[in-house]
């Protein structure tokens, strides 16, 4: 058993001062007053929350767990992230996926990727698919994939409106839309379409078509990488005015005022202002994945590797740009959760799972317990992945 003690805690939803009590890997009870008998009860460890923080621990949907890249030629394929990337990170929940590549990467070896790191002890699911059309899956379909395969939640990543897509039809999408929407019905889970949203110049049209010319419902639409342009942004504010869900990347960044990327926290702050819910936003890392940079005649320029701290990077960006911590925690933990249908995750509730972060005053992670167990404590990493 695990007692904070004494810690102001966000549900996200402050909820004031408050003790939490853990075993085994669940939130068992939250009180304003726990007191442990003096004999007679299993032993406890304690942890003193005086003048700290307790939030959700990041739920981050979009993850290259076991590579990806490779866009400038086989020495650009990324390596797998490990175990204490994402607890230092404060990561305890990811959904994994592959990218351009489908030919190297495979889905066997995403699923055994995921599955190595929940063993190591954080929580994790995947998409199924890749950039390209048909699509890579496990069984004969994507369908198939969602209601067979534990792990797998929905379809993803596949890529519109950039050079590097299979260019996929109206018709290609709103097939795959509804496979990812029927194989969540008869399993019961999210059934999403995962979208990447390329630099193209049309941008998020083949969403709107999508909405437009069929029947799926926004909430088994999920673009990403929303901020990677200023037109595509705009776009983005009008479908989140329809109804629509969006996902910004918080590994996309504006170098200076004359980027077309806008900042994670200020798109996120300027959907706010107009109007839209945080529970249509989500905010993921694309760690893992290559950021490759391509000049005007799609000639690889540079590349680096997506960086899962982001998040928490954007989380302390969007509080100092005034958003209050409530607000700047949703697209990060209860949003997701909801959207991906991860009951008992994202929130700080009795009965959930006791995915936690201990934050400092200045919102640095100074503990994380994944599953009811201390990865990080006092601002060091305390299990190790197991090559690590
Ligand atoms: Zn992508």
């Amino acid at each position: 058993m695990l007692l904070i003690k004494n810690i102001l805690t966000y549900s996200p939803k402050s909820i004031g001062i408050q003790n939490i009590l853990i075993s085994f890997d669940k939130i068992i009870y939250i009180s304003p007053c726990i007191n442990i008998p003096d004999k007679n009860f299993p032993e406890i460890t304690v942890i003193d929350g005086s003048d700290l923080m307790l939030i959700p621990g990041i739920i981050d949907l979009h993850v290259h767990i076991a590579g990806g890249g490779g866009e400038g030629g086989f020495n650009t394929r990324t390596p797998d992230l490990m175990l204490s990337n994402f607890t230092m990170a404060g990561v305890t929940t990811c959904v994994g996926l592959l990218g351009t590549d489908g030919t190297t990467r495979s889905m066997g070896n995403l699923i055994a990727k995921a599955r190595s790191l929940q063993i190591e002890g954080i929580s994790t699911y995947t998409w199924t698919g890749c950039y390209q059309m048909p699509t890579r899956t496990i069984t004969d379909s994507a369908r198939g994939d969602i209601i067979l395969v534990d792990k797998i939640i929905g379809v993803g990543e596949i890529a519109v409106s950039d050079h590097r897509s299979s260019h996929p039809s109206d018709n290609d999408l709103i097939f795959l839309a509804s496979e990812a929407r029927i194989g969540g019905m008869i399993s019961g889970k999210c059934g999403i379409l995962h979208i990447h949203i390329g630099d193209a110049k049309k941008g998020l049209l083949p969403i709107f078509d999508l909405h437009k010319n069929s029947e799926i419902p926004f909430e088994n639409i999920l673009p990403t990488h929303i901020n990677r342009n200023k037109e595509l942004f705009k776009q983005s504010i009008d479908y989140a005015e329809m109804g629509g869900f969006i996902d910004i990347t918080t590994g996309i960044k504006a170098e200076n005022a004359n980027s077309i990327e806008v900042n994670p926290a200020e798109a996120y702050s300027i959907l706010l202002k107009n109007k839209i819910s945080p529970y249509n936003i989500t905010m993921s890392s694309d760690a893992g994945g290559s950021m490759p940079i391509f000049n005007q005649d799609g000639k690889l320029e540079k590349l680096t590797i997506g960086s899962i701290m982001s998040n928490i990077e954007a989380l302390r960006d969007c509080v100092n740009g005034g958003i209050d911590l409530e607000n700047s925690l949703i697209p990060f933990t209860s949003s997701p959760a909801k959207r991906l249908k991860l009951t008992g995750k994202g929130q700080i509730k009795e009965g959930f799972d006791a995915d936690l972060l201990i934050l400092d005053k200045k919102l640095n992670i100074k503990y994380v317990i994944a599953k009811g167990k201390i990865m990080v404590e006092n601002y060091k990493q305390t299990v190790l992945g197991t090559f690590e």
